[in-house]
């Protein structure tokens, strides 16, 4: 470099500086970012809405996954070593899979009861609540109470909210960036909902059954009435005797459409569906059962627009 530099060299050098500033981000702001591990792929999505570009966001479970039984691969490791907070469901529904997870990735701050856990079912309003005791032995995989709360939107809010308080306490000087974020998503949310609730309205009162019970939350918030299962309880295959007796029920009932979730075979829903008559629809419980699904919105709006489309070729 040379010695002295004269007044235009100096004044080219200033430019140039202030170029490469106003190019690259601000000092820190990609290290500063939250690293965000979730347990499913709607507990990403939701986070996403709130976090924004403050945060980094990835799923471990896909959402075209059984959430109850996914695959721990080590590549997950490495993403919760580096956590700063993981979102989980609850309720159980790891229960097989993520707990390991958290203790192998030997990450502090995302062990159960540190303040980068974040169990999400504690916002929301939780159906299915088991009377008496009920033992995972007994093959249930739903012993505290229905872990599939995310398909209704008062519940999306809900965990929303907490998030975006969650990530405020972690990162207080991005507050008002979380708050607005939430509120912002709130507003979107009320809207969308206005227009759901319409489009449902036609239906409410119908009959429908699901194959595993993924749907209660759903069903409350759009008046749908869930009458049966494909599986005689969560996580018990179906067997000949509980089919025979759900083909009755739904011809007893008028019952309108069987819902399974795409993770699941076909063959014991399609063969209900010839012997009595109701549709047979694939729906998706999760963001990201199909491509085009990419966030909380997306969800309700595939599911509604298959859910109209079987009961309108219903009889
Ligand atoms: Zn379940």
């Amino acid at each position: 470099m040379k010695k002295t530099k004269n007044y235009a060299g100096f004044v080219i050098d200033l430019l140039f500086g202030l170029l490469i500033c106003a190019a690259a981000p601000p000092m820190g702001a990609a290290t500063k970012k939250l690293n965000v591990v979730t347990s499913t792929a709607d507990m990403a999505a939701l986070a996403q809405e709130v976090g924004g570009d403050k945060i980094s966001v990835e799923s471990i479970a896909k959402g075209y996954q059984d959430p109850h039984f996914v695959e721990a691969k080590p590549s997950f490791l490495l993403k919760l070593r580096q956590a700063d907070l993981l979102i989980s469901v609850g309720l159980q529904l790891e229960t097989g899979w993520l707990p390991p997870l958290i203790t192998q990735s030997g990450n502090p701050r995302i062990q159960v009861g540190a303040p980068g856990y974040l169990d999400a079912s504690q916002f929301s309003e939780i159906l299915d609540i088991p009377q008496g005791t009920v033992t995972r032995a007994e093959g249930d995989v739903h012993p505290l109470g229905n872990p599939h709360y995310w398909l209704d939107p008062d519940n999306g809010r809900r965990i929303a909210r907490g998030i975006a308080n969650k990530l405020a306490d972690l990162d207080p000087g991005e507050t008002a960036y979380f708050q607005r974020q939430f509120q912002d998503f709130d507003k979107r949310l009320s809207a969308a909902e206005q227009r759901w609730d319409a489009e449902m309205k036609p239906y409410r009162g119908l009959k429908i059954i699901t194959y595993h019970r993924s749907f209660p939350n759903f069903a409350k918030h759009f008046g749908l009435e869930v009458i049966g299962y494909v599986e005689p309880r969560p996580g018990i295959p179906p067997t000949p005797s509980h089919t025979i007796e759900l083909i009755q029920l739904i011809k007893r009932e008028n019952c309108k459409a069987v819902l399974v979730e795409p993770y699941f075979d076909l063959k014991t829903p399609q063969s209900i569906g010839r012997e009595s008559g109701a549709q047979v629809v694939v729906y998706l419980p999760s963001v990201g059962g199909e491509k085009q699904v990419t966030t909380y919105f997306e969800l309700f709006d595939y599911d509604i627009e298959l859910l109209i489309k079987a009961f309108q070729s219903s009889h």
